[in-house]
């Protein structure tokens, strides 16, 4: 969320914003409300203040015996009671027209951010590892894992519907080893790692932006007005709401946890295997700062840096893309994805996500911190995947297959599959 100065002050610039990101609102609108609320206000204390002094007039007059005039300013306070009741229930409605459209203003983006309208315009900056070359006609994730006896489509598919899986043996092994190593990268980087709560209010996702833009994304309780986390983002950021926090040094925080989204504007797009799917895992590392946009820079590319260990200790190729303004959400002020290079596409495909957001998040969820001059301050906020399984296994079995069938296990995480240096074979 902005403040209403900054958004009169960047009107054309935050239109043309939310044009790229495809948000419809408007901001000469939003403009207009705030004047409206503004005037509203400014009749409401008027009013106010008129009535305080009748009744003081009234007692005085009362006690000096002038009843009749008494009388004329008791019928001035009656109407002016009145009108503020009118006014006061059409400062309500405003209010709640200003806050709807004032939560579906973006966020600025950053300078460097390529201006584009989709993922087809993002930038590559940075590749990494050599793409594999096959001496055998190389097989998809699905045919490898099937064979090995590590996930079953179909029974996922049984339970769940469409978009569902079940891992087993290796396969549920090694979605779960990707997961601790990526955990006991980050815990070694200083990041708290965290089990949170993976149903939580709507408070929670308006909070960390995810409502009210986005809900169609999310399973929602109905009966419960709960929804389902599509990222432990939404637990860790809406943890901190209300509250004043220490950010000395910043908070540096993991979770692992499952994800749940609804994928509905992808209709009929990655239907074959684990690519996109309704339930996945996912180590998310969210971190709160101070509000210094050079720090905040810093520690996006401290978090980038930690997706790219883990998937160099996952021996992947990858690539880091700077993201176009029209492919990044309502609230993102710059962001780089790492695609992950993937065989059976023959194309990198997004495996991880890094965002910095300036204080856009805090301003919502209301996270402040003391600041040296005492004065409270917005922290910035940032979050970016450690590990998403199983779109990550994609490139894993594939990069890794060997001609039998079987799959290579990089050394970084043997400890967390019994040591195991193959899968089959
Ligand atoms: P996001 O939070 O949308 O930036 O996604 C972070 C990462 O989660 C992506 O880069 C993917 O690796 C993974 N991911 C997102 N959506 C899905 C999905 N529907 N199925 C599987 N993995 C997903």
């Amino acid at each position: 969320m902005l403040n209403m100065a900054f958004i009169r002050e960047h009107q054309a610039e935050l239109e043309r914003i939310a044009a790229k990101k495809g948000i419809e609102v408007s901001i000469r609108e939003l403009i207009e409300l705030d004047d409206k609320k503004r005037g509203l206000l400014q009749s409401i204390e008027g009013l106010r203040h008129m009535r305080n002094e009748l009744s003081e007039q009234i007692g005085r007059k009362l006690s000096s015996g002038e009843e009749q005039d008494a009388d004329r300013m008791k019928q001035k306070v009656k109407q002016s009671n009145a009108t503020l009741t009118k006014l006061e229930a059409e400062l309500g409605t405003v209010d709640g027209m200003h806050e709807q459209l004032l939560l579906l203003v973006p966020n600025i983006v950053s300078p460097d951010t390529p201006d584009g309208a989709s993922d087809a315009d993002n930038v590559e900056i940075k590749k990494h590892g050599e793409l594999p070359t096959f001496e055998f006609e190389p097989k998809n994730h699905v045919e490898l894992a099937e064979n090995l006896g590590m996930l079953d489509i179909a029974r996922g598919v049984k339970i769940g519907g469409s978009r569902n899986y079940v891992l087993k043996g290796a396969g549920f092994h090694l979605h779960h080893a990707v997961q601790r190593l990526a955990v006991d990268v980050l815990e070694a980087g200083g990041f708290m790692p965290m089990d949170v709560p993976m149903l939580a209010r709507g408070e929670s996702f308006r909070h960390s932006g995810f409502l009210p833009l986005g809900q169609e994304q999310l399973f929602r309780l109905e009966e419960d007005n709960k929804y389902l986390i599509g990222t432990s983002e939404v637990s860790l950021v809406s943890g901190y709401s209300d509250e004043i926090v220490d950010v000395h040094e910043p908070i540096r925080l993991a979770a692992m946890s499952a994800c749940f989204r609804q994928e509905i504007g992808s209709a009929g797009r990655d239907v074959h295997g684990l690519y996109r799917v309704h339930q996945f895992s996912k180590v998310e590392q969210v971190v709160l700062c101070e509000n210094d946009p050079e720090l905040s820079e810093r520690i996006l590319q401290e978090m980038t840096a930690n997706a790219e260990r883990i998937l160099q200790l996952l021996e992947l190729p990858y690539r880091v893309v700077a993201v176009c303004i029209g492919d990044m959400s309502q609230k993102t002020y710059k962001q780089y994805d790492i695609e992950t290079w993937m065989p059976s596409r023959q194309a990198f495909g997004e495996t991880h996500s890094s965002s910095n957001l300036l204080d856009f998040q805090a301003r919502r969820a209301k996270i402040r911190y003391r600041a040296a001059d005492g004065k409270l301050q917005y922290c910035h906020t940032l979050n970016n995947t450690a590990v998403a399984t199983p779109r990550i296994l994609i490139p894993l079995l594939e990069n890794h297959q060997r001609e039998d069938g079987s799959i290579y296990i990089p050394k970084a995480l043997r400890p967390y599959m019994k040591g195991l240096e193959y899968i089959g074979g």
